[in-house]
């Protein structure tokens, strides 16, 4: 049978990722240079996306023509400016939080080389309390800093209302190297950073079953890079039928059919009400839209070869933190 990964070896895995970059969209010069320079100058550099990341980034937030994009974790900027260049269009605010001085520093130089001043903000201290501080909505969140703040992060995300109703949150490295899943699972881990990836993955195992189980957001957990996971604001979520920590039976496509019907029903002015079914159809979901006025809206229309790594980091274009 077909797993969700291939057994890969370390070397085959590296072929691959190279052979799906050359195949990809390339990133711009400029984040190429951010990258090169990153691999230059930081000896932790593996904490950074990887270039075939950076196209995944962008092509996500083009996709969702995003108009406000928030950050956890700035690093060198080169997530920051993947998510300045896929929103030329929009001209999207973005927002990164960044908690170490020389990494603060590192982001305003990528700021201030590529003038991204004009949209791209830093705030500058501890994620948590930042983001507390924060309001507005967000049509992407990318949650990257510490691991073990994570938890902490999206529910401040989903507690403040800061996702909005087609926004994604998409989190990095909820792997942690493997250390996730077991501590058995990564035989090629360097002993040097065991112990930190094992405590990342407690964390992160926490904070897994956290997401898979809060109502408010249908998740899937890719098996991509350091492991990815998406998820999206469920319809009426502040509502969850039968309770808290019960999700409508079905997977996205049903999700996302009763986000559509209950946005719909809002715009035409109808009521939406979690308990009732979808008048006239087949119940596909547990989430339904009544319709109190004479008539309904069932849609709505759509929204809108890097260089080797320097010795002791990790294989260029693979994984990161
Ligand atoms: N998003 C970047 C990589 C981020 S690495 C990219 O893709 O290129 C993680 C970053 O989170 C580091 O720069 C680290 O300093 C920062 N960080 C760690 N703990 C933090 C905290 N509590 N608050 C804010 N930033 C934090």
């Amino acid at each position: 049978m077909l797993t969700s990964v291939l057994p890969f070896t370390p070397e085959m895995a590296a072929t691959v990722t190279q052979y799906c970059t050359e195949h990809s969209t390339d990133v711009s010069p400029e984040m190429k240079e951010v990258w090169d320079w990153t691999c230059g100058e930081f000896e932790d550099a593996d904490k950074m996306s990887s270039p075939l990341q950076g196209t995944t980034m962008k092509f996500l937030a083009s996709w969702a023509g995003a108009k406000r994009v928030l950050e956890f974790g700035a690093y060198s900027g080169y997530s920051a400016l993947a998510w300045y260049e896929a929103t030329k269009q929009t001209q999207a605010e973005i927002i990164t939080l960044e908690l170490d001085p020389k990494m603060i520093a590192a982001t305003r130089t990528t700021i201030a080389k590529y003038n991204l001043g004009d949209r791209l903000t830093v705030i500058e201290g501890p994620a948590q309390q930042s983001v507390e501080k924060l309001t507005g909505m967000f049509d992407i969140i990318f949650v990257d800093a510490n691991k073990d703040g994570y938890l902490g992060y999206v529910k401040a995300v989903l507690d403040q209302k800061l996702l909005s109703p087609k926004g994604l949150i998409m989190c990095d490295n909820v792997f942690a190297r493997g250390m996730t899943i077991s501590t058995e699972s990564n035989p090629q881990l360097p002993d040097k950073v065991r112990p930190y990836w094992t405590e990342c993955g407690k964390a992160l195992q926490k904070f897994n079953t956290y997401v898979k189980n809060d109502p408010r957001i249908d998740v899937v957990l890719l098996p991509v890079y350091d492991g990815v996971n998406i998820s999206f604001k469920l319809a009426a979520a502040e509502r969850p039928p039968g309770g808290a920590g019960r999700k409508p039976v079905g997977g996205h496509a049903e999700g996302a059919d009763a986000r559509r019907h209950v946005a719909a029903a809002v715009v035409a002015g109808f009521g939406a009400s979690a308990e009732m079914q979808p008048a006239r159809e087949p119940p596909r979901c547990r989430v339904g839209v009544y319709a109190r006025a004479p008539r309904r809206v069932d849609q709505l229309g759509a929204p809108g070869t890097p260089p080797p790594s320097p010795p002791g980091m990790r294989p260029a274009m693979t994984g990161c933190a």
